[in-house]
């Protein structure tokens, strides 16, 4: 079986204002993420990107606003030789619409661990909220919960 690490994305690979960051113009890597990237890779893990991204429910931008970011965030990290299998996201709101994919739910993390053949016990989730630490307990897959924006560097050493 697999070890993945699964990422949140705003707040923990690009820096998150504090609102929707859905425009590339607006979209800046934290610095120590692609370093992180390149050193968990190093140990063997797959990344995985899990991120609620409810402000399409909300209207507030397109899956094609959400689309760029993450084509924006892999090119970046493909630059520094580091794949991203897959950028899983909640379009939902629970305001709006129920839905299971929305973290804390874990159906997203559920169904990275399937198609990729993971190991939930050797697997990490890192975020910068409460409701990711959550969505991957759920399954299994132990919490590492950050501060926003902050990618420290002994960030690594709390990864076997
Ligand atoms: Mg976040
Ligand atoms: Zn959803």
């Amino acid at each position: 079986m697999n070890k993945a690490i699964f990422l949140d994305r705003d707040g923990v690979i690009n820096h998150d204002p504090d609102d929707y960051t859905y425009l590339l113009e607006e979209t800046t890597l934290l610095p120590g993420i692609l370093e992180f990237a390149q050193k968990v890779k190093q140990k063997g893990y797959l990344i995985i990107v899990i991120t609620n991204q409810g402000g399409i429910n909300k209207g507030r931008y397109t899956h094609d606003h959400v689309h760029a970011v993450n084509n924006f965030i892999q090119g970046e990290f493909n630059k520094v030789g580091v794949d991203i299998e897959e950028f899983f996201y909640c379009p939902h709101h629970n305001a709006i619409q129920k839905c299971l994919c929305r973290k804390p739910d874990s159906l997203l993390i559920e169904r990275g661990l399937y198609k990729y053949n993971i190991d939930p016990k050797t697997s990490y989730f890192i975020g910068d909220k409460w409701r990711d630490i959550e969505c991957g307990e759920k399954a299994g897959v132990k919490g590492i919960k950050i501060d926003v924006n902050v990618i420290s560097d002994s960030l690594i050493n709390l990864i076997a």
